[in-house]
């Protein structure tokens, strides 16, 4: 099982560090769950942009498999994304960065566990019911 890996967000950003991962999902302590089989490597990388702003470029790929929530046969299922995160120190912050075009942000604390963050962010990016298209289940 992969370990946490604990950071100050706002150092990781500022020094412009990279975490990756190569690893089977089974390895993921709550994406075991969602996943029949398959690997996933992931990068997060601290920035900063040109106002001083911190944010998180998280990218995850991916191939999966997914019950099919109609046949409760396998399903084929690519993991594909690529997000920028800004910090945001508390509600008020998080709904100022939100606002702004394409933005996405999080809200963080002293510490982040990257591990936590990645699948956070593949589990937001799964369908809601997991299904082969209509007429499409193996028989
Ligand atoms: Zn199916």
């Amino acid at each position: 099982m992969l370990q946490p890996v604990v950071v100050d967000p706002r150092r990781f950003c500022r020094d412009s560090r990279t975490w990756d991962a190569q690893s089977n999902v089974a390895e993921f302590p709550r994406l075991a769950h969602e996943f029949t089989q398959g690997a996933l490597f992931c990068r997060v990388t601290g920035n900063t942009d040109q106002r001083g702003g911190l944010f998180l470029q998280v990218s995850v790929q991916g191939k999966v498999g997914l019950v099919c929530q109609r046949c409760l046969g396998e399903m084929r299922h690519s993991v594909e994304i690529a997000r920028v995160l800004h910090l945001a120190r508390n509600e008020a912050e998080l709904e100022r960065l939100e606002a702004q075009p394409d933005s996405d942000a999080i809200l963080v604390g002293e510490t982040v566990d990257l591990v936590d963050l990645v699948e956070d962010e593949v589990l937001l990016s799964l369908p809601l019911a997991a299904k082969h298209a209509e007429g499409e289940c193996p028989a």
